[in-house]
């Protein structure tokens, strides 16, 4: 699902690269293509149609650009592109958001933070993405000139249990340790979910747990970003803490993220949005989404070494010098979208 905006143009770079990795270790994908978003507002006025739904239901994975633009935010809420969004995650089921975060050394020089605070960053944000405020009944506005607004923060015990049990999970295959980010100071939702979390620790003995108040967190992250290696939160948080994250890294446009449901059923998509201000002009940076190929391949494939030829091939493309604009720096040599997708393709 290309959907709008700079997604189109970058969804291009994932399959090519896909075709590539096909190529060389000799697999078919097959690819189907339907309208989410925008486009599908366009085409038959339901950001989510059923037959989008459908195709997705029925393929082994499923890669989403990105949905939105100016061209749709004067629609109701109910009506807009991000509608699109929000339905497919909960359609599907797909609760669990990992969002790695992996500083690349060739663009160290790229992050706004000092070069010795970015070094080494390899951290992995689990962000719940089916429960909280974005999904809290109700949301609306009220009283009689509408000038009162309420949103609803909302999770059951066993929608953070199962975000929670991930965590810890991934936790165990990485370097078992786990920041527990909430607001448990202020919100009922948040000691909920600190006392969950202890709970399940208590199943976990081997992983090493810190509970983190969102707010310290975000300072945290930009001072001393090394300390923290499974950091997971609910949906509204991790959705702030991603993008703030990303800057470690040098651009949004360098973060990929994988959402899974309970039986592992994968969708793929960058974590920056559809980026209207470039949009168009052939400026999108292609690796987050060309490194959610590579998650694609890891979680819904389990095709390792194919993964890694992609994100290999990234790492040489950067070591070699080139940089989309987003990420231009002294001495580089700064390529359009569809130039760097052919030089990744050449890579892999
Ligand atoms: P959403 O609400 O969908 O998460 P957002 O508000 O986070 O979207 P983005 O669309 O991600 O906003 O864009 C934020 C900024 O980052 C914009 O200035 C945009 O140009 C830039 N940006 C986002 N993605 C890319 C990319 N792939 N390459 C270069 N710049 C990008
Ligand atoms: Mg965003």
């Amino acid at each position: 699902m290309p959907g709008d905006g700079v997604g189109r143009e970058v969804v291009k770079g994932a399959t090519a690269v896909l075709e590539a990795v096909g190529q060389r270790f000799g697999h078919e994908f097959e690819f189907e293509y339907a309208n989410i978003g925008g486009a599908a507002i366009d085409e038959s006025n339901n950001p989510l149609p059923n037959e989008t739904l459908k195709l997705c239901k029925q393929s082994d994975a499923v890669f989403l650009g990105a949905v939105g633009g100016p061209k749709w935010d004067s629609l109701p809420s109910h009506m807009r592109p991000e509608r699109g969004l929000l339905a497919i995650r909960k359609e599907l089921g797909l609760f669990a958001n990992l969002r790695p975060v992996i500083g690349f050394h060739s663009l160290l020089h790229s992050s706004p933070l000092k070069p010795e605070i970015a070094e080494n960053v390899n951290l992995m944000i689990v962000r719940e993405l089916t429960g909280g405020l974005y999904f809290g009944k109700p949301s609306e506005r009220r009283g009689e000139n509408q000038e009162s607004v309420v949103d609803t923060l909302q999770y059951t015990r066993k929608e953070i249990e199962r975000i929670v049990e991930k965590a810890f999970e991934l936790a165990l295959i990485r370097n078992k340790k786990l920041t527990s980010v909430d607001k448990a100071n202020v919100l009922e939702s948040s000691r909920m979910w600190r006392e969950i979390v202890n709970e399940k620790a208590s199943l976990y003995p081997q992983v090493e747990v810190e509970h983190m108040y969102v707010d310290a967190a975000a300072m945290k992250l930009i001072s001393r970003p090394k300390d923290f290696d499974v950091v997971v939160t609910e949906n509204l948080f991790g959705d702030i803490l991603s993008d703030e994250a990303s800057m470690i890294t040098g651009s949004l446009g360098m973060l990929p993220s994988a959402s899974l449901t309970e039986d592992g059923f994968g969708l793929y998509e960058p974590v920056h949005g559809s980026a209207p201000d470039i949009a168009g002009f052939n400026k999108a940076n292609p690796m987050a989404m060309i490194l959610s190929a590579a998650l694609m391949l890891k979680y819904s494939f389990n095709l390792r070494e194919e993964a890694e030829s992609i994100e290999q091939a990234v790492q040489e493309v950067l070591n070699a010098g080139y940089r989309t604009s987003d990420l231009q720096s002294v001495g580089s040599t700064v390529v359009g979208t569809e130039q760097m997708i052919n030089i990744i393709v050449q890579h892999v």
